[in-house]
């Protein structure tokens, strides 16, 4: 715990949180605290608290009294023991409780509670249930006489920890290491500093994010945020866990979270429209967005991913010698029914491609069909055409299912162009495999980059640093494999 301590504070750690409950043995308090290289907050948590301490309570006590005695900066006191622990030098009392199973029904009153003895600072940490928690406490930290720190747990409480100090909290809690968490939804001390700026956060910070369902696997609060620093922004993107069923109310408070821009996956693409006040035209033609915009009290909505996506295939399609710049009359094998199928699918077909959709669900790659004039095979037929593109939108080939392929390597002709969405890896086995074919290729990590440069542009209204995103993407899914 020492060395931990010692650790964090090379890494610009300000205060430390000491659990003494995840001491093996007995606690050498004098051996922790002396020469201590920043100020530290002495907690021993309890099972029941979701902590790991094997003693009596008794003990317990005993060992925070002992804390407070050595002149810690900071004693953390559950609600119940508060009231027994004196107020005794210069230690400052961070009255707290946690509930791992929800928040409580009124915050408000609790908060009284907790700040009524005799608390410094007042932590409340409870279990998110709906994206709303967040903002509830958020609020709660911001109308608060008594300092606060409130965390929502679980994935869908991230955000409150990133926008802790936006709203006004003296601190955050983050672990020190991201494979030991210590409560739900935490972060760890090096994603809230290298990824999220933490300390860079405060009231005048704009708010972007993405919202999905599940959102912890996404790689663009990571291309954002570094983009957002690059170009000096006071801005943060935070991931936002949004289920299906919370999706109107998320939007609902969004203007109070401050956020001003989103993106939007997997599975609200399409739904969100529904919520929208202002479309463009092509989104309306595609069925989804990718990008909400909040301006003026209203939701604007964007899809990035078509002209995204076309971007990627223009270049190529420019330079190749049987397309010559121009994919009127030439087939494109479009794989896949979905979000990113519709938006490619409609922007080809804007080309004056010849676009056939293949899908699993041959029901979903009528209706796609149907919807924008073009024409279907059947998904085991797929090998019948032989097209002049082929365009994979399945996550088929996707991490972890690194040794999966929509497209047998067989049916690959040089003359082919191949573009796969998928980006994580880079060198899907398609993409790997087309190669060895000397196909044409295109790659999602292209797509990726370009959607998130049109997103961060209008966000910002500034050019986004697209190396600087294309290297920071790279970086995070690892290295190449060719
Ligand atoms: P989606 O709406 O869920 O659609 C996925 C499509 O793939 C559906 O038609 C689905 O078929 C089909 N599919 C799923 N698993 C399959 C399998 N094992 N075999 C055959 N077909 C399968 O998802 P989406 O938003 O379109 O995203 C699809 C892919 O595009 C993802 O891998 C994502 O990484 C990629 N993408 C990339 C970018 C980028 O910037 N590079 C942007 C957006 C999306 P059913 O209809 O039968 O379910």
């Amino acid at each position: 715990m020492i060395a931990e301590h010692r650790h964090l504070v090379q890494q610009g750690a300000k205060m430390v949180e000491l659990r003494l409950d995840y001491i093996n043995g007995e606690v050498n308090l004098r051996r922790l605290l002396t020469d201590r290289p920043c100020p530290v907050v002495v907690t021993c948590r309890r099972q029941r608290d979701g902590g790991k301490w094997p003693g009596t309570e008794e003990q317990r006590l005993m060992l925070l009294r002992s804390a407070i005695a050595e002149g810690v900066e900071y004693v953390d006191l559950e609600d119940d023991i508060a009231a027994s622990i004196p107020r005794y030098g210069k230690t400052k009392r961070i009255v707290s409780l946690h509930d791992y199973r929800k928040m409580p029904e009124n915050l408000a009153e609790t908060h009284a509670r907790l700040a009524a003895l005799d608390a410094d600072i007042v932590k409340l940490a409870a279990m998110a249930n709906s994206s709303h928690d967040n903002l509830r406490m958020l609020e709660l930290i911001r109308d608060s006489d008594v300092p606060t720190v409130g965390i929502c747990m679980g994935d869908i409480g991230t955000p409150s920890r990133i926008l802790a100090g936006k709203f006004g909290a003296p601190f955050t809690f983050a672990t020190f290491h991201h494979e030991r968490t210590l409560a739900p939804g935490q972060l760890s001390f090096q994603q809230m500093t290298d990824v999220y700026h933490y300390e860079r956060i405060n009231a005048d910070t704009t708010v972007f994010g993405v919202i999905g369902d599940p959102i912890a696997h996404s790689l663009s609060p990571i291309v954002h945020n570094a983009a957002f620093a690059r170009r000096d922004i006071n801005a943060v993107y935070v991931p936002f866990r949004v289920p299906r069923e919370h999706l109107s109310q998320f939007l609902a408070d969004a203007p109070a979270l401050g956020i001003k821009g989103l993106s939007v996956t997997i599975p609200h693409k399409e739904t969100v429209i529904k919520k929208l006040d202002d479309t463009d035209e092509s989104m309306s033609g595609i069925g989804a967005a990718n990008t909400l915009l909040f301006e003026n009290g209203k939701i604007v909505g964007y899809n990035t991913d078509y002209r995204a996506a076309l971007g990627s295939l223009k270049p190529v399609v420019e330079e190749h010698p049987g397309l010559r710049g121009d994919l009127a009359k030439h087939t494109v094998l479009v794989l896949g029914a979905g979000g990113a199928a519709k938006a490619i699918a409609y922007g080809l077909k804007q080309m004056g491609a010849d676009v056939v959709i293949a899908g699993r669900t041959a029901q979903r790659a009528q209706q796609l069909a149907k919807a924008l004039d073009c024409r279907t095979v059947d998904w085991a037929n797929r090998y019948s055409l032989n097209p002049d593109v082929l365009v994979n939108c399945t996550p088929v080939g996707m991490h972890p299912n690194v040794d999966a392929t929509p497209y047998d390597k067989h049916h690959l002709r040089p003359a082919m162009v191949v573009f796969d969405t998928v980006y994580n890896p880079e060198n899907t086995l398609l993409l790997k495999d087309a190669r060895s074919q000397s196909c044409t290729v295109v790659s999602g990590v292209e797509m990726f980059v370009r959607q998130a440069c049109l997103q961060f542009q209008q966000f910002t209204g500034e050019e986004a640093p697209a190396d600087l995103m294309r290297d920071v993407l790279k970086r995070a899914i690892g290295p190449a494999r060719y």
